[in-house]
């Protein structure tokens, strides 16, 4: 399974780690900047107005509107409609994240993710299909996600990332190379210096992501009848592929006392 998740997502990820800035100052304030074209104008506004329905959703907006520092863009594309990024970070001098862009695509109501690396997002299908909830939520719930990313990379050093995005490819590289032997001690080395082999790197973002986006549905499915039925579902998924990282979903479902927490006691 791990060898398999390694091999699958290598080719995925080089694109990814190709995405970084370097220190450039953008500006001397922070705060939320919307790039959107008219013709998806009326749809982003449904998709916010669904996140900023939620405290989770308003609180967090609110911190990037009045940041300090950071300029966080927000844009959509029709390219990669049903999916998001974030990425185009910039650092200032001292090392703080000045400069991010969340991409949303125009269609991002649309598409539930594989339920191995998103786990909350997927959930959310069969809710859908029994008319529980409408793409909005969807589309709000990946906002969250990609706010998640957002807060994580603020809260990891800049010569970490760089170094991760910089030893990535070197990783892979041995890898294909060596008949896939995670073992190699070359590897073990190189995921020691990463912080973990570009997969764990990887998927640990992506679940940072998926916590956010537990963390907005948790205010957003709260007086549904529903909640325990959706939390339980993303329960059973965290258990089986992302065992590793339940620890940060646990904590979320517990976050607002024994009522919201479910079946995750
Ligand atoms: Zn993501």
């Amino acid at each position: 399974m791990r060898t398999i998740k390694i091999l699958c997502l290598v080719l995925l990820l080089t694109p990814l780690y190709a995405v970084n800035g370097h220190a450039a100052p953008v500006s001397d304030n922070g705060g939320i900047r919307e790039v959107i074209d008219k013709k998806y104008e009326k749809r982003y506004q449904e998709w916010k107005n669904e996140f900023l329905s939620t405290e989770i959703g308003r609180a967090q907006w609110d911190m990037y509107t009045h940041h300090p520092r950071l300029v966080l863009t927000i844009t959509i594309t029709g390219s990669n409609p049903q999916g998001a990024a974030t990425g185009k970070y910039k650092w200032n001098n001292s090392g703080e994240l000045i400069a991010a862009t969340i991409t949303l695509g125009s269609q991002v109501d649309h598409g539930y993710p594989s339920v191995v690396y998103y786990p909350v997002m997927n959930a959310l299908q069969p809710f859908e299909s029994a008319s529980l909830i409408t793409g909005t939520v969807l589309a709000a719930t990946k906002i969250a996600h990609e706010f998640g990313h957002v807060m994580k990379i603020a809260g990891t050093p800049e010569s970490l990332y760089h170094l991760q995005a910089q030893l990535a490819p070197v990783y892979n590289r041995i890898f294909l190379s060596n008949g896939y032997n995670t073992k190699d001690p070359r590897l073990v080395e190189l995921a020691q210096k990463m912080g973990g082999n570009p997969v764990e790197v990887w998927e640990d973002r992506e679940y940072w992501g998926e916590a956010n986006a537990m963390l907005f549905l948790r205010d957003r499915v709260a007086k549904e009848k529903f909640h325990c039925r959706l939390f339980g579902k993303i329960k059973r998924a965290v258990e089986e592929y992302a065992k590793n990282y339940e620890e940060r979903f646990a904590e979320i479902a517990k976050s607002q006392g024994a009522i919201y927490a479910c079946s995750w006691r």
